[in-house]
């Protein structure tokens, strides 16, 4: 059977069976770890492209552990190809320089991962003149209105990291296709099982997979998913000339982490939305940016958009002054104070009024708030944590 391009299975069968065959010199029925970094040549290697991803070559131009982690994240968002890179940085970086040259102009969220606003706020603007405009994307005339003759990409995130904030896919798409724009959708906070962006239109997805696909906390990957003319134009381009592949041993790391994804993501949308619901409760707590959240402003494009839940990050704030934030934090037992998302493991960060992006995020966000990374422990056990954790610093607390 060939399960590669497979979409009726489902979705478990083929995090698990994509991507994984038994191998034929020696039986085994899970795939090997090939560290080498290059591979025999054909008997005239004299003729070849050496920039070539399709044969092995050398590990920096593709290797069998990436080929393998790639057929298993295409088929999960349902692309055609896909090219997996070290890091989740790595793959936007190689999108956006297959994609974009001097003088394009980009359209993209007011609330995006660090990388993305300082690469497009800062760093290529300045240094190779693509031009670029920050705009909330959930307000499609905002969108419209910033649309200029030399447009060719909108990029945001579902669901926007940290606020949660929902951008209407099939919206953007539409406006940007009748116009011929571009769009491509960073879909790690929401991850496949719950959003494939592909089926609204989006040209290219971008992914961490450093965070719920391999979600062990313990490798770092990224993913870009689209068409396999554009994803050879980011081998030849991206992968093979900037080089930033992905180690053979992480690909498989995180190819094993993916076997049990869709198990984990039902656990951490459980207990997000349990935690969610308890945290909007609370009347020390100022506010709750999580959009399965029935009041949060864009819950209904998100319920549109999902299949499960909402993904595992919320955010939150204290009715309490700067240093509660900190004191709370020492109290917690089972969350751990730390950056990233999607572990086994529940993590919280908390960020400061004066980090650089507040002005970009909405008013209850502004005297500072807490990233909250809900993990797969038991739901009650998370509650409870918050709840002495609040009690201790003397916080008003409602089961
Ligand atoms: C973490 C993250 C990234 C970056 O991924 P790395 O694997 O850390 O490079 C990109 N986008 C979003 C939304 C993220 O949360």
């Amino acid at each position: 059977m060939n399960k590669e391009n497979n979409q009726e299975l489902g979705f478990q069968t083929r995090a698990i069976h994509v991507g994984n065959e038994p191998d034929a010199a020696t039986g085994a029925i899970e795939n090997s770890i090939y560290m080498a970094n290059s591979f025999v040549l054909p008997y005239d290697p004299s003729t070849m492209n050496w920039s070539a991803s399709e044969a092995n070559i050398y590990t920096r131009n593709g290797g069998v552990n990436q080929g393998f982690l790639e057929k298993k994240i295409a088929n999960l968002e349902g692309g055609e190809d896909c090219v997996v890179l070290a890091s989740g940085v790595a793959a936007l970086s190689a999108l956006f320089f297959t994609e974009l040259k001097k003088g394009d102009h980009v359209i993209f969220s007011n609330v995006t991962y660090i990388a993305t606003y300082r690469i497009f706020h800062e760093l290529w603007t300045k240094k190779w003149g693509i031009e670029t405009s920050i705009v909330d994307t959930t307000d499609l005339e905002a969108v419209k209105a910033a649309i200029k003759p030399n447009t060719k990409l909108i990029h945001f995130e579902t669901f926007g990291n940290p606020t949660n904030c929902v951008t209407d896919m099939a919206a953007i798409v539409k406006l940007a296709h009748e116009k011929g724009l571009l769009v491509s959708v960073d879909n790690t906070f929401a991850s496949p099982y719950n959003v494939r962006p592909l089926e609204f239109g989006v040209d290219f997805v971008v992914e961490s997979l450093t965070k719920y696909i391999n979600g062990h906390g313990d490798s770092m990957g990224g993913a870009i998913i689209g068409p396999k003319e554009e994803m050879d134009k980011v081998r030849y381009q991206a992968q093979v000339n900037i080089g930033g592949c992905i180690s053979p041993f992480n690909a498989w790391l995180i190819a094993r982490g993916a076997t049990t994804f869709p198990l984990r993501m039902e656990v951490h949308n459980k207990n997000a939305q349990a935690v969610a619901e308890w945290l909007d409760r609370q009347p020390c707590v100022s506010f709750v940016a999580y959009a399965g959240l029935k009041n949060f402003k864009g819950h209904e494009i998100a319920e549109k958009e999902t299949k499960h839940g909402y993904g595992a990050v919320l955010c939150f704030g204290l009715k309490g002054e700067h240093d509660l934030y900190n004191r709370v934090v020492t109290h917690l037992n089972i969350f751990t104070s730390a950056v990233s998302l999607g572990n086994a493991g529940s993590l919280i960060v908390f960020l400061g009024e004066d980090d650089e992006r507040m002005y970009l995020y909405p008013q209850e966000f502004h005297n500072g708030f807490y990233r909250v990374a809900i993990g797969i422990e038991d739901t009650e056990d998370l509650i409870n944590d918050l709840k002495q954790a609040f009690i201790a610093e003397g916080l008003e607390v409602q089961d």
